[in-house]
Parts: C-alpha cells; structure tokens; sequence
C-alpha cells in the first residue's frame, strides 16, 4: 500500500557540498509515478551531483531522499531495486554484446540467466533493437547506445527511470527520438522519469519543469504554465529571466 501512495521520488531540504563547496541548497521535490519531470539547470547547477545522492554515489549530505516510499540510507535495498540509472558517461562496454551488457545487469539484480534472456528481449523490442542483440556495441551508433542503456535500466521494473544528459553527442534526430520514446514510456508504461538536460528544446508541453541553479531549486511547475506566471512569451524567455535575474549571480 505503502509504495502505491508514494511518490517515484521525493527530495526533502537536501544540501550537499563538495568539501566547503555548496553543490545543492535546501532543494526539494518530488516526482510522481508515471510523470515526465524534466530537470534543467545550465552547467554546474547541481544536476549530477542531485543523481549521485539519489544513487548513493554520495551520501554525506543534509536531507532526505525517498524512492517510492524507502529511504535510500535506510532501506537502501527496497529503494535501489526501484530506481533505473542513464548516467551521463556511457556505461557500456564496447567489446561485449548488446544482450551480453544486458545479462551482466540482470546478474547484477540477481536474476537468472533465462529471466535476464526473457527480460532483456522485451525491453530491446521496446527500443527497436532486438535484431542487434548480437552485434558488439562498438558496432552501434551513438543514438543506439543510449537506446541500449534505456532497455538495460528498464529490466529490473524500476518505477523511477534517471537520466543525465542523455542526449550529450547525438545528432537531432536522434536527440529527438530519445525524448519521444522516453516520453512513451511514462505514457504507456507508467514509469517515472527524471530528465536531466540544459536544453530547454527537450522539454515538451505537459512536463514538469524543474529548474536548478547554483544548487538552488527556481521553479516547479508545468512547462506552459511557468512562461504565463513571469510574465514572458516562451519557454526560453522564463529560463533565461529565472537563470539571469537570480540574485546570486549578481
Ligand atoms: P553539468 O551540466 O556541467 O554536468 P551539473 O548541473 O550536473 O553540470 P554538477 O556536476 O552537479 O552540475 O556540479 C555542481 C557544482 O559542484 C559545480 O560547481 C561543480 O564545479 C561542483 N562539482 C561537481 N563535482 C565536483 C567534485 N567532484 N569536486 C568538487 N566540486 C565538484
């Protein structure tokens, strides 16, 4: 019952430094299960460093970080069985398979041979890859890459999918597709997502919008509604306005 009322994710007053350095400042949110949240923040705003709590690459930090319900410090078991990672730097390995890569992550998440098989079929079908299950992944263009890591996230059933700058390299098309398929996802699979990007042409009409700069939370809110509540005529106007008036870049 628990996780059914629970948000995918929520973030409570969390603040995080590098050594003396704030990365994050009191930042909280939460995402709800089925929901397209789109993080954008310029370089250096905190995005990765927020991933990294939530994945508990980092855990010295003020706050709370709860996945469908679990603590990631408390129940760290219940919660990262629920989370699916894209991290910014490609994490394949080139020299293996594409189910070869997929396998590995299934061990890693205790399954069985036959179950990873089955489960790594299904999500490769989703991507429009499974005809390349063999093929090496040095073999696969940027774009199918990063279509690979989706599958390989999704095995496990997580109800929270992240992903960091996935789109850093690819072409427009490719760009493009990785948005609308991610975007399906949330759709028809009711799974979470929190999108990490700089570029605001990734965001479409009906996302959650979340704005980070210099580790502070600006805005929360719909992607129409938040042009309309400061006064400007488009998306990019509102970041622009929100990221250039913020009083601690004066
Ligand atoms: P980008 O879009 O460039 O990846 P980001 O929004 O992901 O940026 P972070 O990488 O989280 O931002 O960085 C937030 C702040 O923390 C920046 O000022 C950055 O210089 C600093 N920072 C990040 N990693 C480290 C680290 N390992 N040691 C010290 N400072 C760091």
């Amino acid at each position: 019952m628990k996780e059914i009322a629970a948000p995918a994710l929520e973030v409570q007053q969390l603040s995080f430094s590098y050594a003396a350095r704030p990365a994050l400042d009191d930042v909280s949110l939460s995402v709800a299960g089925g929901e397209f949240t789109v993080l954008l923040g310029p370089n250096g705003a905190g995005k990765t460093t927020l991933f990294s709590l939530i994945t508990r690459l980092y855990d010295r930090r003020r706050g709370e970080i709860r996945i469908g319900g679990f603590d990631v410090r408390r129940q760290a078991v219940q919660a990262h069985a629920r989370i699916g990672v894209v991290f910014q730097q490609p994490t394949l390995d080139l020299d293996l398979s594409v189910m070869q890569n997929l396998a590995y992550h299934g061990a890693l998440h205790g399954m069985g041979w036959r179950e990873a098989k089955r489960r790594a079929e299904a999500q490769l079908e989703r991507v429009g890859l499974l005809e390349q299950r063999r093929t090496r992944v040095r073999r696969l263009s940027g774009g199918q890459r990063r279509r690979v890591e989706i599958a390989r996230g999704l095995m496990h059933n997580p109800r929270l999918l992240l992903l960091d700058e996935p789109t850093v390299g690819l072409d427009i098309a490719s760009r493009r597709e990785l948005v609308e398929h991610a975007h399906r996802l949330c759709a028809d699979e009711g799974v979470a997502v929190l999108w990490a990007t700089h570029l605001i042409d990734e965001v479409h009409p009906g996302d959650r919008v979340i704005v980070l700069h210099r580790g502070r939370l600006l805005a929360n809110e719909r992607a129409e509604k938040l042009p309309s509540r400061l006064g400007v005529d488009s998306l990019d106007a509102a970041f622009d306005q929100l990221v250039n008036e913020d009083p601690e870049c004066r």
